[in-house]
Formats: C-alpha cells, structure tokens, sequence
C-alpha cells in the first residue's frame, strides 16, 4: 500500500491522496507535477529512480486507509528551473 505523502518535496505543495498531479518513484519520494517534470525531468533527485504518476486515493478510503501526514523535505535543495 502507497504511504500517500501529503506534499511535494522540493516546493511544499500539498499533494490531496484523492487529487491528481503528484509523481512518485518506487521509494515513494513524491513531487508536484511542475517539480517531477520541469525540475526534474522525471528522475527522482534522492535516488535515480524514474518518476511515475501516482494513482490517486478515492476519496471514500481515507478514513479506512489513511494517507500519510508525515511530512518529509529533502536535506538538499531541488535543482533550479531549467530556464
Ligand atoms: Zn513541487
Ligand atoms: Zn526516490
């Protein structure tokens, strides 16, 4: 079962398990989709691993399956936007 991390790791950007939009490697480092694809061009910063879509959580299972609400920053910081 995915941890569904509440936010991206470069920019902070809450990322809703019910919501669309956030991108994960398989270790489950997440990013908003503006960080996973014009920062990071798809590749997971913390460990070389691609970046996939994550599937979203329906809205119904949380109370079940709660998401995580442990938020987790990386000690370095993202690249810059590639400009
Ligand atoms: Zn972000
Ligand atoms: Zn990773």
């Amino acid at each position: 079962m995915l941890e569904m991390r509440p936010h991206c790791e470069c920019c902070g950007r809450d990322l809703p398990a019910d919501a669309a939009g956030a991108w994960i490697c398989s270790f489950e480092c997440t990013f908003c989709d503006d960080c996973a694809r014009e920062r990071l061009h798809g590749t997971c910063p913390n460990c070389g691993g691609e970046l996939l879509r994550r599937p979203t959580r329906a809205a119904a299972l949380p109370r079940k399956y709660p998401a995580s609400t442990q938020r987790r920053v990386r000690a370095e910081p993202c690249p810059p936007d590639a400009a």
